[in-house]
């Protein structure tokens, strides 16, 4: 036996990494990144902003030039605290640390794998919650199993990554209303999204959000953030590790995140494309594609594994869920530029005859 397998965490051996598949040189179509680079007529200024940024120094430890730049871009009343994580990622694992050994944290499933792992790292139960077959909160059932499991967090993505609907908003009323947990939407998708729980976190004291800039054009500076009460913020700032957001970030966001405009333009692109890729997918004999508030679409193919494969083979990369628990023949493909998503449509067509 080696020496990791005898000293590590049997737990931790057990678990499968999360798995991010090679791309090179691929249609990205499986990550929901935004297909839109830097506009060129920005990098000059870009580069020169960068080259003042004091890389000697340690990063400023509470990045407020960032925090207002993100509460400007997002409209986050002032009254509400703003948490900066690396990505939401880290966001989520700092809620999981702020829990007391045996705490359980629930979520539904199909959604996002990060609750669960995460769970798994920080030794909490986690309690999955299914959704029905439309992918909807079956709201007896969920409150049934806060009741039975009484969780210390409650994670709903909205809109729900795989699935990309959001869920029903009076139905996540009551589960805010019912419970003492605290519930965690997470709007990573909320730019592509009619419907936002931002106003109600002055509604609801055990209501936070969390949001990212990964979904709107920069997966690459990894920064998310939390927002919600200020006293939860406060204390919750505990937990963070000092300087989690590089100096990189923090410069590049604020210069970024001012080109408010571009990264509008750039959502609006998506939402049309979204309804475009959707029509076209849905002429195809055979496909169930699910309503989406996301930057991508869930649909349900005959030989699944085949099309995949298929796809793949000729340069298009997309998300097979084909193997998943309640997601049987699900593929999942990001929207992407006109012509990525035409590339796609077209081996789509072909695969299937039509
Ligand atoms: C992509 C995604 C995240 C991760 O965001 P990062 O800020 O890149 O860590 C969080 N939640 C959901 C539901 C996501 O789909």
């Amino acid at each position: 036996m080696s020496f990791i397998n005898n000293w590590l965490r049997s737990d931790i051996q057990a678990i499968n990494a999360y798995h991010v598949p090679p791309s090179e040189n691929m249609v990205k179509l499986d990550a929901m990144e935004s297909p839109f680079p830097l506009a060129e007529d920005l990098i000059g200024q870009y580069l020169a902003y960068l080259a003042d940024a004091d890389l000697n120094r340690y990063p400023n430890p509470n990045a407020l030039e960032l925090q207002q730049s993100l509460r400007e871009l997002m409209n986050i009343p002032d009254a509400f605290g703003v948490l900066l994580g690396n990505g939401s990622d880290e966001l989520i694992q700092l809620l999981a640390l702020a829990c007391e050994a045996g705490d359980t944290i629930l979520s539904v499933e199909p959604s996002f794998v990060m609750y669960d792992m995460i769970s798994k790292f920080t030794h909490l139960n986690y309690q999955g919650v299914d959704l029905t077959d439309e992918f909807e909160i079956d709201l007896p059932v969920m409150l049934s199993a806060i009741a039975t499991h009484q969780p210390k967090l409650i994670f709903i993505a909205y809109p729900n990554n795989p699935t990309g609907n959001s869920f029903d908003r009076a139905t996540i009323e009551k589960i805010i209303t019912s419970t003492t947990a605290m519930v965690v939407l997470d709007e990573a998708y909320y730019a592509y999204a009619d419907d936002s729980f931002l106003a109600d976190i002055a509604k609801y004291p055990n209501l936070v959000l969390l949001r990212t800039i990964s979904k709107i054009g920069f997966a690459g500076l990894r920064l998310g953030l939390l927002i919600g009460a200020q006293d939860t913020v406060e204390q919750l700032d505990k937990l963070r590790l000092p300087y989690n957001i590089n100096t990189l970030t923090q410069v590049s966001a604020n210069f970024l995140l001012s080109e408010r405009a571009d990264i509008d333009a750039n959502a609006k692109i998506i939402l049309q494309q979204r309804s475009k890729l959707s029509s076209a997918l849905k002429t195809i004999d055979g496909l169930k594609v699910y309503p989406s508030q996301a930057n991508f679409l869930l649909f349900k193919a005959p030989k699944a594994n085949q099309l995949f494969e298929n796809l793949k083979q000729n340069g298009v990369l997309i998300k097979n869920l084909a193997n998943t628990p309640k997601l049987t023949d699900c593929l999942r493909v990001t929207i992407g530029t006109s012509k990525e998503n035409q590339q796609f449509i077209n081996i789509v067509e072909q695969f299937y005859g039509q």
